[in-house]
């Protein structure tokens, strides 16, 4: 419950392209992982945001949803728009108070989910995760990690894994970005101008 007594909803996030293969154990690790959540936070959604996959997601998210309706929404793109629509789409429909937002790959684990969540009970309104094993070759870690560091050097906000998918929200925020174009890689930095309290955990 939060200072009134009352339960929080959580609504899950997740943009996809092409994932056919990681969407049932993505689901799976989602079902798992709220089960051991405090119980203010029982009652969840998964908004499935399809991309404009043209493998077989589209039918594996349709079987998600017939076999558990109540737990799996799914929005379809006509075609591949992008993460940041993809996003925005799934941020506009999202019905929970805190917003979790997960990429579809397997590389964020849900049962890292109450570390996050206990930031937001500390008073953060977006909380994100820094990956310290991350399964990505040098080719994707290095500019990744110049970025990191040139976007903090800038903004002035020490972050260390900006372009990780995985964090959670108080659903404010992400009714108050506007995002476009590749915006999603700096939904921190936008969140921290517009004043809301932003910090990461490993
Ligand atoms: N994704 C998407 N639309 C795209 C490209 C990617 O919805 O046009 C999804 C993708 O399926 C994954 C997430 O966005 O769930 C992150 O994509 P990716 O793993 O390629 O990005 P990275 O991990 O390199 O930041
Ligand atoms: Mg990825």
């Amino acid at each position: 419950m939060d200072e009134t007594g009352t339960a929080r909803m959580i609504s899950f996030v997740i943009p996809l392209l092409n994932e056919q293969d990681s969407l049932q154990p993505l689901y799976e690790a989602i079902t798992r992982a709220v089960v051991l959540l405090p119980p203010c936070y029982q009652a969840y959604e998964s908004l499935f945001i399809d991309d404009g996959s043209t493998d077989r997601s589209p039918a594996i998210l349709r079987d998600l949803h017939d076999c558990d309706p109540c737990h799996v929404r799914v929005i379809q793109f006509r075609r591949n728009f992008g993460k940041t629509p993809a996003m925005t789409a799934g941020f506009a429909r999202a019905r929970g108070e805190v917003v979790v937002t997960m990429d579809a790959d397997l590389q964020d684990d849900p049962a890292e989910l109450p570390k996050l969540l206990a930031k937001l009970d500390e008073g953060y309104d977006l909380v994100g995760a820094w990956r310290t094993n991350r399964n990505d070759p040098l080719s994707k870690r290095l500019p990744s990690k110049i970025a990191n560091f040139t976007i903090s050097r800038v903004t002035g906000l020490k972050l260390r894994d900006l372009n990780c998918g995985f964090k959670v929200y108080r659903r404010e925020v992400t009714r108050d970005l506007k995002l476009y174009g590749e915006l999603h890689r700096f939904v921190p930095v936008l969140a921290h101008w517009k004043g809301y309290r932003t910090t990461e955990v490993p």
